[in-house]
């Protein structure tokens, strides 16, 4: 449509002025109609009421004939003319013709206020006249001159109006003196054209008649050209409104005649037009204002539209939505169009930040927290249907040994393909979800355990088949952990544990997939219980610290102690840090467990400088307190409080978990590095640690894992290994303990290979405080 590519404002003032224009056109020929009507009606009144005055007007004028002329006659230069003349002769009478006001009329102008006669007549007292004055009118016809006698009675004492030779007069008549055979006064004058006029006002344009008895023919008007005598009324009807007052009543007539007054239609219709269209103006003008009210209302309001407009696209530009330069459409269109753009790529955002929120990036599956959902959907319907689902949670077996020895790279592409087999190995409706690392779970609704052996049977079928990366052939292998809807839980939490808790036991004895038996959960039961009493052990300072001498292999002198955790339970008796170590690991409390190691070391390590005694303090640091970003902060803080210098603290990192974040455990080291204390990395040998990963940390010491140590003596393999390792360690400017050294054979053979430290029971076991201050007091070591 034409009007959408117009701005907002220039299509609704269009449309604004068509309506209008409409809405004024009907409404002006209607209202045209209306007033037009109205007008007539009220005109037609108004000049109802105004013939009744024009006649009183006639009326008047002819009345005051006979008073003008008792006046006339009144007057003193009358009767001193007619003292003045001789009438006495009959014969031969010569009328006098004035065309000049005679002696006997007086000034005109005196008698402005009355009738100004047209003839006047002088008469003797025989009744014949004598002398006229008939100023600028023509000659009296004869009939008026020679009077008969009825006329000239009817004539005296009042204004007689009569038609001779089919004109009208008004007469009067006035004796000049008291008797009745004296001279006498007559005035007469046509009613004519002139006479009408004089009755009514110059300025009316309207006309007055006299009509005859029937009122249909018109005697004699106002205006001789427009309304002539002895026209009929009837052929008037369309050029005059007229209207008939009726028979007259002024005077005395031998006449009957009716007064007429017309009005022009053509004024009447000028007249109504005059009004009409200065209605029509002002009506012009309030639509225009209208108009422009409305336009400047729709800048407004579009002005506002193209605002939020503007805050669409620059909203759109901080959410790197993409909106067209330029929308060829109305400012509302645009803004419903853009809006439109803007909603569905949030839309679309929401959904993909959705999918992501629920789905794991590397393999594309759904991850922990869509397997929980859904879990809880089904925890519900199975309720609501009685019916049973079971769950699964499976681990890969040698991913760690691939993503180390091979890399990440191989790693991930491990990974995608072991989803891709887990998804084929199950049906559509089961849900496979990435749960962290190598571990899986896995959603089976509406199965129960009588399926279980055969779908999980079928996954590790699969799994034994060789999975090939970039020419690698890699026997991974699964494990799996299957619990069932209600039989072992009837929570998400309960059944993901025990599914955990069934999966370490299929691990652990190779089983492939292991259905949760309770014996196992007992176990995990235990573990609970146990952790929380640990933690108020530590809370209640119920924890020892032993300390076990490394000795300088040359010298035999103890170079430093190692300080080693204690727990003894009050029922159970001393509780290995093997168990509760991975346990407050796993719990977060392993920082605070290890500040409290520094404490309690520091201060026994201040205990034997003031007994003399110059040594190292080890403390043993897990790869979770790495995770710490003040670690350094709080252990250069610890040395200050308890005067240690940095050089006498050596920290063994224990890695029973692969370090998570390398950056920051990197990062972390170097800061320990730069404090000065000493590195030394524990258990080597047993951990994640490869050589290749060992070079980029800031280390000082390794320590070979007594494992290697303890049957290097019968097992030729493991003698390579410590050999081997001493030689590069070495290489790499290392210092090297050997720990978990129990006889002398053992020691005689490091010794040879170069080893610098010992530890172990063939000097001394893991002892408390007060013997380890004999023990260095006495220096009774058994070489
Ligand atoms: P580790 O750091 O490798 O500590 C040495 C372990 O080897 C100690 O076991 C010690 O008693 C044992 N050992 C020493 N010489 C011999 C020997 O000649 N023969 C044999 N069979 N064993 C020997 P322990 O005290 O049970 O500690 C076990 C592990 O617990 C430690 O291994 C360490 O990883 C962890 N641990 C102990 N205390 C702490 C601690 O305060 N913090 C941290 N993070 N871990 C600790
Ligand atoms: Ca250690
Ligand atoms: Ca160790």
């Amino acid at each position: 449509m034409l009007l959408n590519r117009l701005s907002l404002t220039t299509s609704m003032l269009i449309l604004t002025v068509t309506v209008g224009l409409v809405v004024w056109a009907i409404s002006d020929s209607y209202q045209h109609e209306e007033l037009n009507d109205i007008f007539y009606v009220k005109l037609k009144e108004r000049f109802n009421d105004e013939v009744s005055d024009q006649r009183i007007r006639f009326d008047r004028q002819v009345k005051s004939y006979y008073p003008a002329v008792r006046t006339y006659a009144a007057m003193v230069n009358i009767r001193d003319y007619l003292e003045s003349v001789d009438w006495s002769s009959q014969q031969n009478i010569e009328i006098i013709d004035h065309k000049w006001p005679p002696a006997w009329l007086p000034g005109l102008s005196m008698m402005r206020r009355f009738v100004i006669p047209r003839y006047a007549l002088l008469l003797d007292s025989s009744n014949k006249v004598r002398e006229i004055y008939r100023y600028k009118n023509p000659m009296l016809a004869d009939e008026l001159i020679n009077m008969e006698d009825d006329i000239l009675n009817s004539s005296f004492g009042q204004s007689y109006i009569t038609e001779i030779n089919n004109k009208l007069y008004v007469i009067a008549s006035a004796f000049v003196g008291e008797e009745d055979e004296s001279p006498r006064l007559l005035i007469i004058s046509p009613l004519d054209e002139a006479f009408l006029l004089a009755t009514q006002n110059v300025a009316d344009k309207k006309h007055i008649a006299l009509l005859d008895d029937k009122g249909e023919r018109v005697l004699v008007s106002s205006s001789q050209v427009k309304i002539p005598a002895g026209v009929l009324l009837s052929s008037l009807k369309d050029d005059y409104l007229t209207t008939v007052a009726g028979h007259l009543g002024s005077g005395s007539s031998d006449l009957l005649m009716q007064f007429a007054s017309f009005v022009s239609t053509e004024d009447v219709r000028q007249q109504t037009a005059e009004v009409l269209n200065a209605d029509r103006q002002i009506r012009l003008i309030t639509a225009i204002a209208y108009i422009l009210a409305f336009a400047s209302i729709m800048y407004w309001v579009t002005s506002r539209i193209q605002r939020l407009t503007k805050k669409v696209i620059e909203f759109s530009g901080d959410m790197d939505i993409q909106q067209p330069e330029s929308i060829k459409k109305d400012e509302l269109l645009e803004l419903e169009d853009r809006f439109e753009l803007l909603v569905n790529a949030i839309k679309a955002e929401t959904a993909a930040l959705e999918h992501q929120a629920l789905h794991d990036p590397l393999t594309n599956m759904p991850n922990r927290k869509l397997l929980n959902d859904r879990v809880q959907l089904e925890l519900l319907k199975s309720k609501y249907k009685n019916s049973s689902f079971l769950l699964m949670v499976s681990d890969l077996n040698r991913f760690k040994e691939v993503n180390d020895t091979l890399g990440h790279h191989i790693g991930d592409k491990v990974l995608k393909q072991a989803s891709e087999r887990l998804k084929n190995a199950l049906r559509r409706d089961d849900l496979v979800a990435r749960l962290g690392g190598d571990e899986f779970g896995i959603l089976l609704p509406n199965t129960s355990m009588s399926a279980a052996d055969t779908s999980a049977q079928k996954i590790v079928d699969l799994f034994n088949k060789p999975i090939i990366v970039d020419g690698h052939s890699l026997n991974i292998g699964i494990s799996i952990g299957i619990t069932e809807y209600p039989t072992h839980g009837e929570n998400l939490n309960i059944l993901m544990q025990r599914a955990d808790v069934a999966m370490y036991n299929a691990k652990q004895n190779g089983l492939g997939y292991s259905l949760y038996k309770s014996e196992e959960d007992q176990n995990s039961v235990d573990r609970l219980a146990l952790m929380n009493e640990f933690r108020i052990a530590l809370e209640n300072n119920e924890l020892q610290l032993y300390y076990q001498p490394k000795v300088d292999a040359k010298t035999g002198k103890i170079i430093s102690v190692e300080a080693l955790l204690r727990w003894k339970h009050e029922e159970r008796g001393f509780i290995s840090p093997d168990i509760f170590i991975p346990l407050a690991e796993q719990t977060g409390l392993i920082l605070s467990l290890t500040i409290w190691v520094f404490n309690r070391a520091f201060s026994d390590w201040n205990i034997w400088k003031k007994q003399g005694h110059d040594i190292s303090i080890a403390i043993n640091m897990s790869v979770y307190c790495l995770q710490s970003t003040n670690l350094s902060g709080t252990i250069e803080s610890l040395l200050k409080e308890y005067n240690v210098p940095a050089s006498h603290c050596i920290l063994e990192l224990t890695e029973s978990l692969f370090m998570k974040n390398i950056d920051q455990a990197k990062h972390i080291l170097n800061q320990l590095d730069q404090l000065g204390v000493g590195l030394s990395l524990d258990d080597f040998g047993t951990g994640y640690s490869s050589l290749a990963y060992l070079k980029q940390l800031p280390m000082d010491e390794l320590k070979i894992d007594r494992s290697f140590i303890m049957d290097m003596i019968n097992n030729e393999n493991d003698a390579i290994i410590v050999k081997a390792t001493l030689d590069m360690a070495h290489a790499m400017g290392l210092r090297v303990v050997a720990e978990g050294v129990e006889d002398e054979e053992t020691l005689e053979l490091l010794i040879i290979l170069g080893c610098e430290i010992i530890q172990g029971y063939f000097f001394s076991k893991p002892i408390p405080i007060d013997e380890m201050s004999q023990l260095l007091a006495t220096q009774t070591l058994k070489r």
